[in-house]
């Protein structure tokens, strides 16, 4: 993931290769709509012509300012394989822009489903939050922070099985376990983004899960400062309402998240231990990879491919190499969309009551991060506010 070889490699493509990915474009996917525009990004729904399954198409523009960041993400969602993290299908290279082609999640993003319904009921919003808690430990046990949890990068598929997208800012934390680089989106700041000192990139995801969960709960942004230096203030002691009708182990689980401290804030498997998502059934089921690629192709697969004409040498090939080409993507597709795998592991399919919540903790009062008493000032945090991406290089 070193910027200057990946310019290289760039540099290096023959322009025939890219003619040639352009008509992969054109032979493979149809495009029917544009799901969102960007900055960086346009996402398309589109559909894989040869399985007839809808992905969607993420075009990021090749400009020199960003091509770091587009092969930083290219790079980890090409390693990243979980039921609760959006996968990345094939990855398709043209003159000007980079295409990710990705599971697609019908039921669009939660800041959408956030502004649809009245209020979340708590159950849902613990089938959510669940999963992201799912995506983001197999993250974080994978090295990876994300750095941009917020409701517009969490996705719901049409089995209303959660998913974590949009990895350009995400890290390895292996290669650079502390980092002074400001990055995020305003309101899902952690406290120490704002003091250029080395901060630990795992911990900011725990505290951003802190703004999805208030949000999810109450349709408000925590932290009302509308620019980085309003925020760099607000966030010198971090304060938030915490309004009485919350649930009480609620509130209790957000306080632990924003703790000011980034050493003193819980872990992801701290998270897990919390009495609100303590036993979630979500948890106790495996995590790992739905099959062991390259080793074992799903033989089913490997005959509906070879029934389209692919040659299975071809296939175990590019699986092997982990090409991310037009071969490996018609085998993801299957398997992502198949009824011969069982793609369901982590997940209960639909929402079901919580039936195994733990008791209440004792009353305790709305404490600690609030300024009591006073209501939120609703004309300067209501969603839907939107903040965009940004990455701000301390110097
Ligand atoms: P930009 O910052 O330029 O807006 P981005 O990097 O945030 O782009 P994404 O977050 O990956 O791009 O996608 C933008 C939006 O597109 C998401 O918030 C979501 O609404 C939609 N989207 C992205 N991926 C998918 C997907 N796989 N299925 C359905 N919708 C998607
Ligand atoms: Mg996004």
């Amino acid at each position: 993931m070193d910027g200057s070889r990946t310019e290289e490699v760039m540099m290096q493509q023959d322009p025939q290769d890219r003619c040639s990915e352009e008509d992969v474009l054109m032979d493979h996917f149809k495009i029917l709509k544009t799901l969102s525009t960007g900055n960086f990004a346009q996402v398309k729904m589109a559909l894989h012509l040869l399985t007839g399954v809808p992905v969607a198409l993420k075009m990021l523009e090749r400009g020199k300012t960003n091509s770091n960041i587009i092969e930083n993400e290219v790079e980890i969602m090409k390693f990243l394989d979980h039921p609760n993290i959006i996968k990345l299908f094939h990855v398709l290279k043209t003159t000007e822009h980079i295409y990710l082609v990705l599971e697609y999640a019908s039921r669009g993003d939660l800041a959408g489903h956030i502004l649809e319904v009245d209020h979340m009921p708590e159950v849902e919003v613990r089938h959510v939050f669940t999963q992201l808690v799912c995506a983001v430990k197999y993250c974080h046990e994978n090295d990876i922070a994300h750095r941009d949890i917020k409701p517009e990068n969490i996705l719901i598929d049409a089995n209303k099985i959660v998913k974590l997208c949009d990895f350009g800012l995400a890290i390895n934390v292996s290669m650079e376990p502390e980092s002074t680089m400001f990055c995020g989106t305003l309101p899902y700041c952690a406290p120490e983004l704002f003091s250029s000192q080395d901060y630990d990139p795992r911990a900011l995801d725990i505290w951003s899960m802190g703004v999805v969960l208030y949000i999810m709960m109450t349709k408000h942004y925590p932290f009302k400062g509308k620019t980085y230096n309003q925020m760099k203030i607000e966030m010198q002691k971090p304060r938030c309402y915490i309004p009485p009708k919350l649930p009480v182990h609620i509130a209790s689980l957000i306080v632990k998240l924003f703790t000011t401290n980034p050493r003193q804030r819980p872990k992801i498997h701290g998270v897990m231990e919390h009495e609100w998502l303590k036993g979630s059934e979500k948890f106790s089921k495996p995590t790992q990879s739905l099959e062991l690629l390259p080793n074992k192709p799903n033989p089913s697969i490997m005959a509906a491919m070879w029934g389209m004409g692919y040659n299975p040498k071809d296939i175990s090939k590019s699986l092997y190499e982990n090409n991310f080409d037009s071969i490996m993507a018609t085998y993801l597709i299957l398997k992502y969309n198949s009824p011969w795998v069982d793609n369901s592991n982590c997940n209960e399919k639909l929402m079901q009551p919580n039936t195994a919540m733990a008791p209440a903790d004792p009353p305790i009062c709305h404490y600690l991060l609030k300024s009591i008493g006073s209501e939120p000032d609703n004309s300067t945090s209501t969603l839907p506010a939107k903040y965009p991406s940004q990455v701000i290089i301390n110097s």
